[in-house]
């Protein structure tokens, strides 16, 4: 089988290595089909398209697009999408713009809870964002790095989610428009990591209906972290819905235990590859 990886985040979203550094280590570790997948942005894509030619690596343009669906955070993953799209372009600006005002708002949260390290939160994070686009990955390491938690998961779970003082509510668009925005640009449009939102097989069969009906494609089967019995479960979900079958593993540049590229699971032989739409 094709080594293949249709979801992966640069510096450009909240993925550690630039554009150049994440290709060289995909293809040093057998990739052959690599999508870069940022998250609401395209922005890594001119430079990856024309580096990816000179170390031949078949390079899928990507995008990874948040949404909301009945209340629940949603991304997806829009696959060789036209990087001049102005459809595609005004709906990320959009985005775009919603997580500038987003991180102002988190970073007053943030302070607001008072404590030694969390002082100024917005100017230190922005230390940490490299292209612009900041997401709560990068308030996280900046915790981390004052000492207020002892990792990015602990941020998370202390401070980022739900109603703690560092989240503010998505506005993504709802998960039609997004679908319809990959459409226009000629994408493929996937439902990414299935197994990662918090809801029940019932709930995710139909949000993946509502999807299909929206125009979306496929949904990612194969993910680094999945457990076989659920491979098994979506599988049965992208067989019955008629999706076809993604697999990415959301690398964002630091290798853990579960994460590392080039070394995913295959694709179930029974499902409808998504190689054959790119
Ligand atoms: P945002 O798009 O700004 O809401 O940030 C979402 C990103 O945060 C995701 O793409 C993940 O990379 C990261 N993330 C979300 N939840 C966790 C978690 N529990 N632990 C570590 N990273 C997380
Ligand atoms: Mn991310
Ligand atoms: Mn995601
Ligand atoms: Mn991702």
């Amino acid at each position: 089988m094709i080594n293949c990886d249709f979801h992966s985040h640069t510096h450009y979203s909240d993925g550690f290595l630039s554009p150049i550094d994440l290709l060289d280590y995909a293809k040093s570790n057998g990739v052959e089909n690599l999508a870069i997948t940022d998250h609401d942005t395209i922005d890594a894509l001119p430079q990856a398209q024309k580096y990816a030619k000179e170390i031949g690596l078949n390079l899928i343009t990507g995008v990874e697009i948040s949404s909301t669906w009945q209340n629940f955070d949603i991304h997806i993953v829009g696959l060789n999408i036209d990087i001049t799209n102005p459809t595609l372009l005004k709906g990320l600006k959009q985005h775009q713009d919603f997580r500038a005002e987003r991180a102002i708002k988190m970073a007053r949260g943030l302070a607001n809870v008072g404590i030694a390290g969390m002082e100024n939160p917005y100017e230190k994070t922005l230390k940490f964002v490299k292209q612009g686009m900041i997401t709560r990955t990068h308030f996280a390491q900046m915790l981390v790095n004052e000492g207020v938690c002892k990792d990015i998961k602990t941020v998370f779970k202390r401070y980022l989610v739900g109603k703690l003082p560092g989240n503010v509510k998505g506005e993504w668009a709802d998960i039609t428009e997004v679908v319809n925005w990959i459409n226009s640009a000629g994408g493929v449009a996937v439902i990414a990591h299935p197994t990662r939102y918090k809801m029940t097989h019932n709930k995710l069969k139909t949000l993946a209906k509502a999807f299909k009906d929206a125009g979306g494609q496929g949904i990612e089967v194969i993910t680094a972290t999945i457990k076989d019995y659920e491979v098994e479960k979506i599988t049965n979900l992208a067989l019955e819905l008629d999706l076809v079958a993604s697999i990415g593993s959301d690398y964002h540049g630091w290798d853990n235990s579960y994460v590392k590229m080039g070394r995913l699971k295959s694709l179930p032989a029974n499902t409808q590859a998504i190689w054959q739409l790119l």
